[in-house]
């Protein structure tokens, strides 16, 4: 419910012994995460865990009010992120300078206690009772600190927006924002998620995907075809903002992504093809600077 729409950012609950939420959403719709938790018949002394993909605010905004109400879950995220949830005062400037007028849609975020933080690791294991466990899976690229999960049991993946997003009955299309947006990270995360097999894929915006292999190889063409067309045109034209966005166009029309109209209302609502472009102009500014 980002925004009030439906069907834009995925909440997924894991019922086990020791119950898991992957990613929770903004924290304008912890209420909405919080009444489905509970109609799936987990109290608010149950839920063992917070797993999150990242730390955008889509993602984690709801944290420290899903922590406050359910209060034994144990947030766990990258350690690069965790930082921030203790102390999201950079991070909910950063993003409400992004999202400007959109910003009161997508809403900030209560800190989370640092003794309820646990930073996962590459191939950290949280523990789901019953032997069971979720699997961290370092996936940078998106954001440096982007992980998957992997239900290690059901060979399920939780890709966060590794592999792009797919809303609306719209085809993937990546999910390219500031500020740390890294190509080639990202090309190399798909080949670790491609790794695992799953037998079902999850992307964050929105849900599964009818075929995970096809899902990875979808997102990582669009990535590379995306990055390599911002690249060439910096290099060409550096700063040129209008001519970049034409060059991603013609090397990977987003036609199939918008083709239905739920899909464009979607990808109209938080500005996400421009977040794309600034998060290709701060890639190719980076790397400019730092060849
Ligand atoms: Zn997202």
């Amino acid at each position: 419910m980002l925004g009030g729409i439906p069907g834009m950012t995925g909440v997924h609950l894991i019922r086990s012994d020791q119950p898991a939420l992957i990613d929770c959403g903004t924290q304008t719709s912890a209420h909405v995460v919080a009444d489905a938790v509970s109609h799936a018949g987990i109290g608010a002394d149950d839920l063992a865990w917070i797993v999150l993909t990242h730390v955008h605010l889509d993602h984690c905004g709801a944290a420290g009010d899903l922590a406050r109400m359910f209060p034994r879950a144990t947030v766990v995220v990258h350690p690069r992120g965790a930082r921030h949830l203790a102390d999201p005062s950079r991070l909910v400037a950063g993003t409400h300078d992004l999202f400007g007028r959109l910003s009161p849609a997508i809403g900030g975020l209560e800190p989370v206690a640092a003794e309820r933080i646990v930073e996962a690791g590459d191939g950290h294991q949280v523990p789901l009772g019953a032997g069971r466990t979720l699997r961290a899976v370092w996936a940078p690229g998106h954001a440096r600190h982007h992980m998957a999960l992997l239900d290690e049991a059901e060979g399920i993946v939780f890709a966060g927006d590794a592999v792009g997003v797919q809303m609306g009955g719209g085809e993937i299309y990546p999910t390219i924002p500031p500020p740390e947006y890294d190509l080639d990270a990202a090309l190399d995360s798909l080949d670790r998620i491609e790794a695992l097999g799953a037998t079902r894929l999850y992307v964050s915006h929105y849900g599964d995907v009818d075929d995970p292999g096809e899902a990875i190889d979808l997102g990582r063409r669009a990535q590379a075809a995306i990055g390599q067309a911002a690249r060439a045109s910096h290099a060409a034209a550096p700063g040129d903002a209008a001519a970049m966005s034409d060059a991603i166009d013609s090397a990977w029309p987003p036609a199939d992504a918008l083709r239905t109209p739920e899909a464009l209302t979607r990808w109209m609502a938080f500005n996400w093809i421009d977040n794309n472009l600034l998060g290709l102009q701060g890639m190719v500014e980076r790397e400019a600077r730092d060849a």
